[in-house]
């Protein structure tokens, strides 16, 4: 099989993934359509259409960068499902893959943050134990609260942690790139889901046997079951958690339609509620 030559379309492409990290399933479209049109490469218009073209560009790229262990990978985010896709070495599972953009003190803290986030119940942290860890770093250089404060917030705008509400978790990048050196490192603590045979850090447990699913993979699995059952072997037994319905992108527009309506009748309830104040003087 010939493989098929790297275009200025495709570096264009790699570029953005190396300096963006990772793109969300909508700028990986945009990111396409750009790198197309650059380099006048015929592209179908409808995104549908586009769905196969893309993922052989992918395919192309992932050819010419597997020989020096990189990959673009789908990753899903454990919170709505979501996919991300992110450039990721195969070949170290170590968190020091990060060290040209992080201080060895700052892949101390980042590792410690992992561990008390595995070690959580939600998998999430809230910010002051987060910052309390810098009396915990041993044999680097100290960090300051300050310090501390600053790498959580890069940490944050390279997607490598969500902050919501003042508590962290881990994001989809890292999901994507740490799932070996969390595996590894934390084999005792932590499951695979059962559905997509992915680390699962957010989820549901069942009681019984200790099962665990992400809640986009409970919700697939269960989406038509009235008494959903654990999915193991030998265990079945009832489900005991309520199931995230996840939207179908048409239920989006839908909602927006009935945004639109409800709004529209309120206006025209206004207005009805204002003419009949007006014929009330009339009356008078
Ligand atoms: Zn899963
Ligand atoms: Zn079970």
């Amino acid at each position: 099989q010939i493989m098929t030559q790297m275009n200025d379309g495709h570096r264009l492409f790699l570029q953005s993934f190396m300096s963006r990290g990772i793109l969300n399933a909508k700028e990986v479209k945009q990111l396409f359509k750009i790198c197309c049109l650059k380099y006048k490469i015929p592209h179908p218009e409808n995104e549908r259409e586009a769905q196969a073209p893309l993922l052989e560009f992918v395919r192309t790229i992932n050819n010419h960068i597997e020989p020096f262990h990189m990959q673009i990978r789908k990753g899903v985010s454990e919170d709505d499902g979501s996919s991300s896709y992110g450039l990721v070495c195969t070949s170290e599972s170590t968190i020091t893959k990060l060290a040209s953009d992080y201080t060895p003190s700052e892949l101390e803290f980042f590792k410690k943050l992992i561990e008390i986030i595995v070690a959580s119940d939600n998998a999430e942290v809230g910010s002051t134990e987060t910052l309390n860890l810098v009396s915990r770093l041993e044999n680097v250089k100290k960090l300051s609260k300050d310090d501390a404060e600053d790498l959580l917030s890069r940490l944050e705008t390279n997607k490598w942690i969500k902050m919501t509400h003042g508590k962290i978790s881990l994001a989809t990048r890292s999901l994507l790139e740490l799932d070996q050196y969390i595996l590894e490192i934390y084999q005792d603590d932590v499951e695979k889901c059962n559905i997509c045979k992915k680390l699962c850090l957010k989820g549901q447990t069942c009681p019984s046997c200790g099962t665990k699913l992400h809640f986009h993979c409970a919700s697939k699995l269960f989406e038509k079951e009235e008494n959903p059952k654990c999915p193991k072997q030998g265990c079945k037994k009832a489900w005991p958690y309520e199931i995230r319905r996840t939207p179908r992108k048409g239920e989006y527009f839908l909602k927006r339609l009935f945004t639109q309506e409800l709004q529209r009748r309120v206006k025209k309830e206004r207005q009805t509620y204002d003419m009949s104040v007006f014929a009330d003087w009339r009356i008078m």
